[in-house]
């Protein structure tokens, strides 16, 4: 009888998916996690009664995968939704205009008017049209089946691509603070299926929190397997020889032998740790670009929202701050704050053009300039902050660029058991998303279960 023996190097979403899976269907499973908890992008930050999930933060209503885990897990009926598109506003002509106006209110409803006559309502019609041609109905699982025909391997950009067909006023005062928002890049250093599948969600609208954390879902899965899981456990090499997995080697000298593994982490790191990589698998690999971020959360003793909205406000390019996305705690889960008198809000650093100085700084910098920048838009803020908390991700978020998806796919659906008993998982093998990371998973395991060819 095969053994039903593997290793999984990585305890982010896709690895603790495999896992969980396989040990419902009977294998010896080992989970190699190099840090000193699972979760990877999925973990939660408390302290004093304010709780911030530190990377992924929304459960979209496209989820699928997410929202039966959490249904099998017991978890589901703690989710919160809010509206994610609804509460959305965009800073124009010095005031917050809200993107979806409330309308009973005139002045939100002439100041909406006019920042989409600015665009020009028939350009912005046409690229929300667009949109919907390619996203609607098919955006499932954290797939990309959908957006081939939309992955042009042919070096351009979703910046490019919307100034050229939409207008510069679309790109500059909608989708750029849009994909920083949700994206965590500027257009420009994005592919155009990447940048459809962003603005979809926001058009889209409504989303979910979990109370308690997202990081719940992995540590749920964590309890249940237990020793099963080594933390602090760096993989140093997946062995290949001859074109098979012989076992894996740890930083502190451990080595796992094995003829199964799975490899969940990002793909930069899949590179590094294994240097016998067939080019069929290093290719595409190479292929994904992955941004950092610093998410800084200020934490405030006063409440700041009606606790529907605003879920948050959005700074274009054109005002030179370091982030475009503050949002407020209150609008989007009130149960992760301490009393009705207290508020917290989180903004999003990127590009690279600016990061690197605030990546230098100690975490009260960040926060005092987290400060200090929020005050010009938000005047209403008090004029102190009571604490906060700061995450510099240095592999954040898989910005696909133009041709990625396809030769990712390619590698799936032609090479992926080209090394014996290795398996890649990972958001990466479809959209940078936990749903995405989280499907891999359970696939992987029906591929070691026989049931698919591949994930
Ligand atoms: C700020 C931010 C906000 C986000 N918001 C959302 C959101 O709202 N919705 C959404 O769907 N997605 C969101 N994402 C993306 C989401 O978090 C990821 O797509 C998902 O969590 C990735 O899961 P993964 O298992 O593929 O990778 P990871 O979570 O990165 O897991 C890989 C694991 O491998 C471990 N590892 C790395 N190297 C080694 C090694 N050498 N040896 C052993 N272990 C190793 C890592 O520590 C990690 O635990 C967000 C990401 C960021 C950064």
């Amino acid at each position: 009888m095969e053994n039903k023996k593997v290793v999984i190097v990585g305890g982010g979403c896709a690895g603790l998916s495999a896992a969980y899976n396989l040990n419902k269907t009977g294998w010896d499973v080992t989970v190699l996690e190099s840090q000193s908890t699972v979760g990877g992008r999925m973990q939660v930050f408390k302290e004093n009664g304010y709780l911030i999930d530190e990377y992924a933060q929304f459960v979209h209503p496209s989820y699928k995968r997410a929202k039966e885990l959490m249904t099998e897990l017991n978890l589901i009926q703690d989710l919160h939704p809010f509206e994610l598109g609804a509460g959305m506003s965009v800073w124009f002509n010095n005031k917050w205009v809200a993107a979806f106006p409330n309308p009973d209110d005139a002045e939100a409803v002439a100041a909406n008017k006019e920042w989409m006559e600015y665009m020009g309502e028939e350009n912005f019609g046409k690229f929300a049209a667009f949109c919907e041609k390619y996203c609607a109905g098919k955006f499932y699982e954290g797939s990309t089946d959908w957006m081939m025909d939309a992955d042009q391997d042919d070096g351009s950009n979703f910046g490019e691509f919307v100034k050229n067909n939409f207008g510069e006023r679309v790109l500059e005062y909608f989708v750029q603070p849009v994909v920083a928002s949700l994206g965590l890049e500027y257009p420009e250093k994005c592919g155009v299926a990447f940048g459809l599948q962003i603005v979809w969600t926001v058009l889209v609208g409504g989303a979910a929190v979990l109370n308690g954390g997202l990081g719940r879902l992995g540590q749920t899965i964590a309890d249940i397997l237990g020793d099963r899981i080594k933390l602090g456990a760096v993989v140093s090499e997946i062995v290949i020889e001859d074109g098979k997995v012989k076992g894996v080697k740890c930083e502190n000298g451990d080595y796992y032998e094995c003829d199964k593994v799975i490899c969940t982490v990002p793909a930069p790191v899949a590179i590094r740790i294994m240097p016998n990589m067939p080019d069929e698998i290093k290719k595409p690999l190479e292929k994904v670009t992955i941004c950092r971020t610093i998410h800084s959360t200020i934490f405030l003793d006063k409440r700041m929202t009606d606790g529907v909205k605003p879920v948050g406000g959005l700074l274009p390019r054109y005002l030179d701050e370091p982030f475009c996305t503050c949002l407020f705690q209150s609008s989007r889960n009130p149960a992760a704050l301490p009393n009705e008198d207290s508020d917290a809000m989180s903004v999003f650093y990127f590009g690279e053009d600016k990061l690197q100085k605030y990546w230098d700084m100690t975490e009260e910098e960040v926060l005092e300039h987290t400060f200090t920048t929020l005050k010009k838009y938000f005047p209403e803020l008090p004029d102190h902050y009571v604490g906060g908390h700061v995450v510099k991700a240095p592999l954040a978020n898989f910005t696909m660029q133009n041709g990625c998806p396809s030769a990712i796919k390619e590698f799936r659906d032609n090479n992926y058991k080209i090394v014996e008993g290795l398996y890649m998982a990972g958001d990466y093998m479809y959209t940078g998303s936990y749903e995405s990371a989280l499907n891999t998973g359970f696939m992987v395991s029906d591929c070691l279960n026989g049931k698919i060819e591949h994930i």
